[in-house]
C-alpha cells in the first residue's frame, strides 16, 4: 500500500508522515530530502541554477540513497544535516522547478516506493508520482502557524526572516502544490501530530477492510 503525504512547508508532514510509518510499520520516503541532496551537490559544485538540463544529468548521475536509519547521502557524500540549512531552503525550489530534475527525481522516487507498503511525503506524491495511491492526504495549517513551527527547526533564523523564506518558497512551489481530487485534506493548525496520525491510520485500516474479500 502507498501512502501519500503531501502539503507546504511547516504543514507538519516530515513528523506525521514518519510517525505513521513507525506506527503501521510502513518505509517512510521524503522526497523533499531527494530535491535538497541534489540542490546541495550542485551548489557544492557551484553550478548554475537555473542550467535545468544540466541539473537533470546531475540528478541522473547521482541517484540519492536512504540508509536504513534514515541518512540521506549523494555523489558518496552523507548530507543528512546539511540539507537542512537555511541556503538549502531557499534554492531547492529553484532546482526542483526543473522539468529535466523532476522527471528524474520522480523516476527514483518510483523505484523506491515500489517494494511492499510504504508512506511517501513530499509535493506531487497523489497527483503525480503515486496517483494510484491507497490513501491520500493533503496537510495545510495557516501560514503563523507554519512560519512558528520552522522557527522550531531553524534557531539560526531570525522569526521575520523565516516569514519571508517561507512565504517565498511557497510562492515558487505554487505550481506544484494542488491537493489531488481524491485527497482527504486535513488542516493541522490546531491538531496535535497524534491525532493527526490516529486520523491517517483511521483511513489506511478503512482502505484495508475494504480491500479485504
Ligand atoms: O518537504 P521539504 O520542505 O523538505 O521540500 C523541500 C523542497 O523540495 C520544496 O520546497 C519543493 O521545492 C521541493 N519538493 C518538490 N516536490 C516534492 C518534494 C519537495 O518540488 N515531491
Amino acid at each position: 500500500m502507498i501512502v501519500a503525504i503531501d502539503g507546504p512547508a511547516g504543514a507538519g508532514k516530515s513528523t506525521v508522515a514518519r510517525r505513521l510509518a513507525e506506527r503501521l510499520g510502513f518505509r517512510y520516503l521524503d522526497t523533499g530530502a531527494m530535491y535538497r541532496a541534489v540542490t546541495w551537490l550542485a551548489m557544492q559544485r557551484s553550478f548554475d541554477l537555473s542550467d535545468g538540463e544540466k541539473l537533470g544529468r546531475l540528478a541522473t548521475d547521482n541517484p540519492v540513497e536512504f540508509d536504513d536509519a534514515g541518512r540521506v547521502s549523494i555523489a558518496g557524500y552523507d548530507v543528512t544535516a546539511s540539507i537542512r540549512e537555511a541556503r538549502i531552503d531557499r534554492q531547492v525550489p529553484v532546482v526542483a522547478a526543473h522539468p529535466a530534475v523532476r522527471q528524474v527525481m520522480r523516476e527514483r522516487q518510483r523505484e523506491l516506493g515500489e517494494h511492499g507498503d510504504v508512506v511517501i511525503e513530499g509535493r506531487d506524491i497523489g497527483t503525480v508520482v503515486a496517483p494510484n495511491a491507497e490513501v491520500k492526504v493533503y496537510l495545510n495549517a495557516d501560514a503563523a502557524t507554519r512560519a512558528r513551527r520552522r522557527e522550531a527547526e531553524r534557531p539560526d533564523i531570525a522569526g521575520d526572516a523565516l516569514v519571508t523564506d517561507l512565504r517565498r518558497r511557497d510562492e515558487r512551489d505554487a505550481p506544484r502544490l494542488q491537493p489531488a481530487d481524491d485527497a482527504e485534506q486535513i488542516d493541522t493548525t490546531v491538531l496535535e501530530v497524534d491525532d493527526v496520525v490516529s486520523r491517517i491510520e483511521d483511513l489506511v485500516q478503512q482502505r484495508l477492510a475494504a480491500s479485504r474479500p
